[in-house]
């Protein structure tokens, strides 16, 4: 076999080699288990799956069993071979074969259809096709699980088991993706957010998170430095109402583009709904006065809550939830100002990403074919924002036609520590909200101009955005975030009076620190400081009272050094006032 080049970054090729290695899991299994049917088999991200309806129901023994088997449909090297049948012999074909499934669908196409078929050594399969041309190509193979499945997706109809895995061109890209799942699994936030007791969900409130004293540390010191970071840039804090009435959003255009999404209200007989967005808000507050040219930009930021609807299917912990808070902001200007203040917000996020160390790209999504206003409109509002993105130097791509229909925008895609991206901050220009309410401004000619608007978050969600951030860290936070930046463990009760002076010191300078003087075994403690990704862990037994010091053991490195409390404490505040990571 020729060694050749598979261009796996090739979202078509990785498509075709993923869906090419599940019809060789299905050869597989019907050769282990002739009596299994076939249902569908397609390539997903990161992988694929095949559905099958079989007696036998299949264990991860099983599972290594059918590799085995694959792995020999792979060296025959297979060429896989189209052959198109007209309708009545295509399901003839699949009848006799005994594949119920594939009949199904050869019927459920239109009558003009061309029916395909592939057919690898001994094994056909319907399908539309493109593949590899040989068997030979896929190199490396991992089935990973077995679910339940619905045949078409549809709980009235019958159960089926569904086998995923995915595949690579090497071993070595498979080995690095099969670690990166394995390290994903470690940090997932549920997980970590559990035992640092950060937050919870209960059944009472799905998708509706409950904050814990210790994520509320995280959750008030981000959004205090967010704060600070906003006021030197120029911006306002306003806060808006999370109950607005049914013609502010019939104006927005929510009532009838969101319903799906929102939650509604009756007051006094009245429709009201709960805000999926701050705009609308954000705009009243802008609308309460006449403004000069020369007051704009007026920047109005707010940590505003939201409420949006999702399937109960489609929860996840803190990053799919159904109220999160968005660090919202509107920014209301001259059309000749987009550049700078482009500018000015991709600058203020830099500053935010870089200090978690999320190195990050932008993706600008211009002018899809259905859009308000004029081309020349759009261009100039496209050029404005690729003229920011180049005079600061952020790689970006360009998503061609993906912009809302009012306007082009900017998304910012985070890279975390073990290398999955994160779309976080957007950027949205806005040339139609500020028609929709009428809203002005006074130009140096005396006349009411409209001026643009800019919608902008950066976390995007800040629930979410503490989702990423605990997998980011592993919840090993900067101390500047960590809900407990020290901890002083006893080795016994006779040492807690040194203890708790020493814990006292530590908080009249700011400090959050616990103190453990609990009748447990300090190895007991220990493990339990370092579950909690407590940053500081002291010990203090005899040696440590007599000589006034602490053994403190670095969370991060694992080292451990004697120091005093007061050098101690100097050097936590170093650290948390600057931020380091
Ligand atoms: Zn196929
Ligand atoms: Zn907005």
């Amino acid at each position: 076999m020729a060694k050749e080049k598979i261009n796996f970054e090739d979202e078509q090729v990785r498509s075709n080699y993923r869906h090419t290695t599940s019809h060789i899991l299905a050869q597989a299994v019907k050769k282990l288990w002739p009596d299994a049917k076939l249902a569908i088999g397609p390539a997903i991200e990161n992988g694929f799956y095949y559905d099958f309806d079989m007696e036998h129901v299949l264990n991860d023994q099983d599972l290594l069993k059918i590799q085995k088997e694959m792995k020999k449909v792979i060296q025959a090297n297979y060429p896989l071979e189209r052959f198109e049948l007209p309708r009545a012999e295509a399901i003839k074909l699949m009848e006799d074969a005994g594949e119920p499934y594939k009949v199904e669908l050869i019927q459920d196409l239109p009558e003009d259809a061309t029916i395909s078929f592939y057919k690898q050594g001994d094994f056909t399969d319907l399908c539309a096709g493109p593949h590899m041309e040989r068997t030979g190509q896929i190199k490396a193979v991992k089935l990973q699980s077995v679910a339940g499945a619905y045949w078409r997706g549809d709980s009235s109809k019958k159960m089926l088991q569904r086998i995923y895995g995915t595949c690579f061109p090497s071993q070595e890209e498979l080995d690095e993706y099969l670690k990166k799942i394995e390290e994903a699994k470690k940090r997932d936030h549920r997980k970590i957010g559990k035992e640092m007791d950060l937050f919870a969900l209960y059944d009472e409130g799905p998708g509706f998170p409950f904050f814990l004293p210790k994520g509320m540390v995280i959750r008030n010191e981000l959004q205090s430095y967010w704060k600070e970071l906003h006021r030197r840039r120029g911006y306002e804090e306003i806060l808006t109402p999370l109950i607005l009435n049914r013609d502010l959003w019939l104006t927005s255009g929510h009532w009838d583009h969101y319903k799906d999404n929102m939650y509604f209200v009756k007051i006094d007989d009245e429709d009201y709904a709960i805000k999926p967005m701050n705009c609308p808000g954000s705009i009243l507050v802008y609308k309460r006065k006449l403004w000069s040219y020369r007051e704009l930009p007026v920047r109005y930021a707010e940590m505003g809550q939201v409420h949006r609807h999702e399937l109960s299917g489609a929860l996840h912990g803190l990053m799919r939830v159904r109220t999160f808070v968005q660090d919202d902001a509107h920014i209301f200007m001259l059309p000749e100002q987009t550049r700078d203040e482009v500018v000015k917000i991709i600058q203020l996020y830099d500053d935010l990403y870089k200090l978690f160390n999320l190195p990050y790209h932008i993706e600008l999504s211009t002018m899809p074919d259905d859009h308000m206003g004029t081309e020349e409109e759009w261009s100039a509002a496209e050029n404005a924002l690729k003229e920011a993105i180049e005079s600061i130097g952020v790689p970006y791509v360009i998503n061609e036609g993906d912009g809302a229909f009012y306007g082009p925008k900017l998304d910012f895609h985070l890279e975390d520590s073990i290398g999955r991206t994160w779309q976080c901050g957007t950027l949205q220009l806005d040339m139609q909200m500020p028609q929709r309410f009428d809203i002005n401004y006074i130009g140096p000619d005396g006349e009411k101009h409209r001026p643009l608007m800019i919608h902008r978050a950066a976390f995007g969600s800040v629930e979410r955005f503490i989702g990423i951030l605990i997998e980011h860290f592993a919840g090993k936070f900067p101390l500047w975030l960590a809900p407990v930046q020290v901890r002083l463990m006893t080795v016994t009760e006779k040492f807690t009076d040194y203890a708790q002076e020493i814990a006292e010191q530590f908080e009249a300078a700011g400090i959050r620190v616990e103190c453990d003087i609990r009748n447990e075994k300090i190895g007991y403690k220990i493990r339990e400081a370092r579950n909690e990704r407590v940053p500081y862990m002291c010990i203090i037994g005899e040696k440590e009272v007599e000589g006034k010091i602490l053994t403190v053991r670095n969370g991060k490195t694992g080292d451990q050094t004697e120091m005093t409390p007061d050098e101690l404490q100097q050097l936590m505040l170093e650290e948390i006032k600057s931020k380091a990571l």
